[in-house]
């Protein structure tokens, strides 16, 4: 019999939410501004509002809800510590959700990071299935992960696990927004290649985007230049793969992954990125563990966010398998 998990994917620009069944086929997608400029209540209140506009339109049971959320979580109390984009710290964001909704739902609400959120949906219905030591690396305002070891989420002794985009791969590099310097975020991201690109058109490089204005040029500009053939495009892009890479093996060898899967904005330049990616992997990891860990694309593409946000709830509820 077909069941329901609501996915909301909470991000500091929008709320997407969506009725998803446990084959990860998305029903009844909508999506709100957040605005968390206006605090915390309006947000819940328009959580809940998609809540039961969801809830009014399932044709089968609703078994539970997954929350992804940007930033800090903690998984087991539900609790959000810290979300930069959304202004918010130690938010009970399960609580504040099982106010509104009622006590039935009790257990049946589960809050942790987006990243998490979407290792575990492509675990069940992308790029990893099948697999079960998993890396999933989101490439773009930021860079951050989720890990599966032995087929099961890993969140770490306070929670900080996969954190990779502040592995510290160059000491004297640009400073971070975490404090540190030349952490792999610095040096990767949407803004780093933003940031590279700029200053090698500024040192006299020729590219496509020397006549875009400096203001507005952004990672996905590099990236289409990139795939016209724009040779400093193409630079920029291979440098920044190089730097992830380098990052990555650190990775392979310490938890000997079988599938590494990127997605993220910057994701879309495709081999362009992941090419560079593989070679950094092959030259500083061991033979036998870079050869082991296959990098590919994310496969759930724009509904990755509701769908892992809902694989959150049937990962627990022990569903049938999805491709039974
Ligand atoms: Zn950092």
């Amino acid at each position: 019999m077909k069941r329901y998990m609501i996915g909301i994917d909470l991000g500091g620009t929008k709320i997407a939410a969506a009725l998803v069944d446990d084959r990860g086929r998305v029903y009844h997608e909508m999506t709100m501004l957040t605005h968390a400029e206006e605090g915390l209540t309006p947000v819940i209140d328009r959580m809940e509002v998609c809540l039961q506009t969801l809830l009014d339109q399932a044709d089968a049971p609703v078994a539970g809800i997954g929350i992804g959320a940007a930033g800090m979580v903690d998984s087991v109390h539900g609790i959000v510590i810290q979300a930069s984009n959304l202004n918010w710290q130690a938010v009970p964001l399960r609580q504040l959700i099982l106010d509104r909704i009622g006590r039935d739902w009790v257990n049946r609400v589960w809050v942790d990071k987006d990243t998490n959120a979407a290792v575990l949906g492509e675990s069940l219905y992308g790029a990893g299935q099948g697999c079960k030591h998993l890396l999933y690396v989101t490439v773009g305002t930021g860079i951050g992960g989720g890990m599966m070891l032995e087929g099961h989420l890993y969140h770490g002794a306070t929670q900080g696990a996969s954190d990779i985009g502040h592995l510290v791969l160059n000491k004297s590099g640009q400073l971070c927004g975490c404090g540190k310097r030349g952490c792999l975020e610095t040096l990767a991201s949407g803004p780093a290649i933003v940031r590279m690109t700029l200053e090698r058109i500024a040192a006299g490089e020729a590219s496509l985007q020397a006549k875009l204005d400096p203001q507005i040029l952004t990672a996905r500009d590099v990236v289409e230049a990139a795939q016209l053939g724009d040779e400093l495009g193409r630079s920029v892009l291979a440098e920044a793969g190089e730097w992830l890479g380098m990052g990555l093996a650190y990775y392979v060898e310490i938890n000997n992954p079988e599938r590494i899967i990127i997605g993220g904005g910057v994701a879309a330049a495709g081999e362009l990125l992941l090419g560079p990616v593989r070679q950094a992997i092959a030259k500083w990891a061991l033979p036998a563990n870079a050869k082991a860990a296959c990098v590919v694309m994310a496969g759930l593409g724009a509904e990755s966010g509701v769908v892992g946000a809902a694989t959150l709830g049937f990962s627990v509820l022990s569903l049938p398998p999805p491709h039974a």
